[in-house]
């Protein structure tokens, strides 16, 4: 009998709002501890909370990129647990009625054909402190860093709509390129403003019953997210197959010895209604004046670059994979440069460099406008396509515009009619087997002239008119 995974997931994402949910603490969780406090974030007895407007908006922009219905009425529970990182005993969540609900995000499944993946809801919580485990001599300390509480977060749940660590991963990344474009939060998992709980279940092939599921935390990037769920799969298949029962538990992934390791037992504290912030009643119109501020989507933009440009669909998708990205092509095109020429010199040249140079596209000292003006040469055979390799390279380095590079490096290309008939002449005295074997029907002796005439050239020959001029004398 052959086993399937049922998988959910639980994504926490710490919004990038100026200030705290509750207060008006900066929300720089990374400072110097406890440097960004205050009685409410503190959350001393009696201090009021005051919920920020700007902790709404992103968690309704976040919603509304996941496709989610936003709620008109929504409001604040108290989550009753006590741990050192929440020392008030409750964490302000919206465990009853949600912010957003009914979203959801496609993905292209293992088979190639497109996936929708429901998100059950989109809820507003505050982050809990951190805690900082050191030793002092010989005595091991915890510490408590209270810039990170009261930090505007909202959680993801997902239906268990995922079976394998392939259609998780891709979720995410779903999800990190909408929410990125909506510019409402950073989702990085290495840095830990996205954080992914997995809920895992087998259950044998073909069968609608849901099991018994664990929870696995603590991966931090999406190729550990993919390999804790393929480890959990298989250990969750052994314990049936030896007759275990699985228990509902929380695991940690330990990425060194590649395994999930148990961590305690899974406690969920009651909730109750908070009685401090009062309930959110959104209307109509506030509710479409976000959806006016969402920029184009990822999807939306592969369909317009399709149309307006004439991209493939894999240079489209590749296009619009990051805002950012996206914004340069559309910058490049502006110049008056073919969209292909610049998709593909974007793609395969540009964007190689920029990360082996770890740096941002939007930032890179290849402007657009540089890009441009490189390409417009390509295209006007002003240098040919090994030039405009190198004289990219040197547009990292140096300041000097491409024209100037082309210039002071002797890059520009021999168009000149009779000095390439000369070279011609010349190539075709010195290899005449080559010529012999053309005119004897070997087509491939053309394209090793070529090559001859290119290095005799020093590589600044249009190759072009080396061809045609060429096919003409070999007759
Ligand atoms: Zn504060």
């Amino acid at each position: 009998m052959g086993y399937e995974a049922v998988i959910g997931l639980e994504i926490h994402l710490e919004l990038n709002c100026m200030t705290k949910m509750f207060c008006n603490c900066p929300n720089l969780p990374g400072d110097e501890p406890n440097l960004n406090t205050c009685p409410i974030c503190l959350w001393f007895p009696g201090a009021i909370p005051q919920f920020s407007h700007e902790t709404l908006e992103k968690a309704v922009i976040t919603s509304l990129a996941l496709n989610c219905e936003i709620q008109k009425e929504s409001a604040f529970d108290q989550k009753v647990y006590y741990y050192p990182d929440l020392p008030k005993g409750f964490q302000l969540s919206q465990a009853h009625r949600p912010l957003a609900r009914h979203g959801w995000l496609d993905i292209i499944g293992m088979d190639g054909r497109t996936r929708r993946l429901r998100i059950r809801h989109v809820h507003m919580e505050e982050d809990v402190a951190k805690l900082v485990h050191e030793t002092e001599g010989r005595t091991p300390i915890s510490l408590v860093d209270f810039n990170r509480a009261g930090v505007p977060l909202v959680e993801i749940v997902t239906e268990p709509d995922m079976r394998s660590p392939h259609d998780a991963m891709e979720f995410i990344r779903a999800l990190r390129m909408q929410i990125r474009y909506a510019g409402s939060a950073d989702c990085s998992m290495e840095a830990g403003t996205m954080r992914v709980d997995a809920n895992i279940s087998i259950r044998p092939e073909a069968s609608e019953v849901m099991n018994t599921k664990v929870e696995v935390k603590n991966m931090n990037s999406i190729r550990h997210l993919g390999d804790a769920i393929a480890y959990e799969m298989q250990r969750q298949e052994a314990c049936v197959r030896n007759g275990e029962a699985i228990v509902l538990h929380t695991r940690l992934w330990d990425p060194d010895r590649r395994m999930t390791t148990p961590m305690r037992g899974k406690f969920e504290g009651p909730c109750v209604p908070d009685p401090s912030v009062p309930a959110i009643r959104l209307s109509e119109e506030w509710i479409s004046e976000m959806k006016s501020r969402l920029p184009e989507m990822p999807g939306e933009k592969v369909e317009r670059f399709i149309n307006q440009y004439g991209l493939s669909r894999d240079e489209a998708v590749m296009m619009s994979s990051e805002r950012d990205l996206s914004e340069y092509f559309e910058s490049v095109v502006k110049e008056n440069i073919a969209p292909r020429l610049a998709s593909h010199w974007v793609a395969t040249q540009l964007l190689p460099l920029i990360r082996e140079r770890q740096q941002n596209i939007a930032e890179s000292p290849v402007t657009p406008a540089r890009l441009a003006a490189l390409l417009s040469m390509l295209a006007g055979e002003e240098i040919n396509t090994s030039s405009a390799k190198i004289v990219l390279t040197q547009l990292f380095e140096r300041k000097d515009s491409p024209e100037a590079i082309v210039q002071m490096s002797g890059f520009s290309q021999v168009s000149d009619k009779d000095e390439l008939d000369r070279l011609v002449d010349r190539v075709m005295a010195d290899n005449p087997s080559a010529v012999e074997d053309f005119r004897n029907g070997q087509a491939k002796a053309l394209g090793f002239l070529i090559g001859r005439a290119m290095q005799a050239s020093q590589g600044k020959a249009n190759p072009k008119m080396i061809r045609e001029i060429l096919t003409k004398k070999l007759g």
